[in-house]
């Protein structure tokens, strides 16, 4: 039994309007057996999972943040936004998330094309059915590769079809670092670096990418992951204390058979951290 259940939350989920695997209603009651008793739902440019979410959270009695993870560029570097209490009726993210879902669809197309071209593979149906989703994203292609038998699991999928150096390989172009800041700002959303531990960057390049962040008017850091190493805990902690940001807690949730990552976070936090909850109006 959870003695605390009270203080358990997760703000950074993702269902099947993304690349998660749930539908919003079942991503909410299974955080509800876990005793989560505050969720975001921040799928990949999409909001179309938040009415559903919503109404299940309050059917659970739980409180819910409509929420967001946006793609951006950073220096070259593909970065996440997580945008928390988001307005999702606001025209200027509306046509965003558009925007990039025009992005998305075109770049998994192109990684169909290369995959047949280049290594024989059924892409162009792959990235067809893949393209039928919210947000279409490489997971879903990764999945169809598997399910197909092209590859052993989805990391190697990643590893042999998708990533950079591979046939099925395109670049990324999300929209701009301060583009994206705006978007989370004009429409009301308080602003979350996503998993800052997870970037290729040197700790010079992550103390800068912070700097940008707090400067453009960014809130927290995800400063409390599953799956964070102690070390990388201090680190973002210490980012935290420097930039004077709050800590934000996630699971990045996507699949109830990926055990390292389930539901729920502690709102426990290091010594001088402030969580964002005191942030957040749910809706
Ligand atoms: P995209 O936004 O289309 O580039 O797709 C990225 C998504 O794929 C991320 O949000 C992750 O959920 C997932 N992903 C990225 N890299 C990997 C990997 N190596 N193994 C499994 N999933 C991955
Ligand atoms: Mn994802
Ligand atoms: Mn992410
Ligand atoms: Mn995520």
């Amino acid at each position: 039994m959870d003695s605390h259940p009270e203080t358990l939350v997760d703000f950074h989920t993702h269902s099947h309007f993304s690349d998660g695997v749930l539908t919003p209603a079942q991503l909410v009651a299974r955080a509800q057996q876990r005793g989560v008793s505050m969720l975001a739902l921040t799928d990949h440019d999409t909001t179309a999972g938040l009415t559903e979410a919503r109404a299940a959270c309050e059917a659970a009695g739980m409180r819910f943040v409509p929420g967001i993870e946006l793609s951006a560029t950073w220096r070259g570097q593909t970065i996440h936004l997580v945008g928390l209490g988001i307005d999702e009726q606001h025209a200027g993210l509306q046509s965003h998330m558009a925007k990039v879902l025009a992005q998305r669809q075109a770049r998994l197309r192109e990684m169909g094309e290369r995959l047949e071209k280049r290594a024989r593979l059924p892409g162009r149906e792959l990235a067809s059915i893949a393209a039928g989703c919210a947000a279409p994203t490489r997971l879903h292609l990764a999945r169809l590769l598997v399910e197909r038998g092209f590859a052993r699991d989805t990391q190697a999928a990643f590893d042999r079809w998708l990533n950079r150096n591979t046939a099925g390989h395109v670049p990324a172009e999300w929209p701009a670092f301060d583009e994206a800041m705006a978007v989370l700002r004009d429409s009301g959303a308080v602003a979350v670096l996503a998993h800052p531990h997870r970037y290729r960057a040197s700790s010079g390049q992550l103390r800068e990418l912070t700097a940008a962040f707090a400067q453009t008017g960014g809130a927290a850091l995800e400063a409390s992951m599953a799956g964070m190493s102690p070390n990388d805990a201090d680190r973002i902690a210490a980012l935290c204390r420097r930039f004077n940001l709050r800590a934000s807690m996630g699971s990045d949730f996507h699949d109830p058979a990926v055990p390292w990552n389930p539901l729920g976070r502690w709102l426990k936090l290091a010594p001088g951290l402030e969580p964002v909850t005191q942030l957040l109006k749910s809706a």
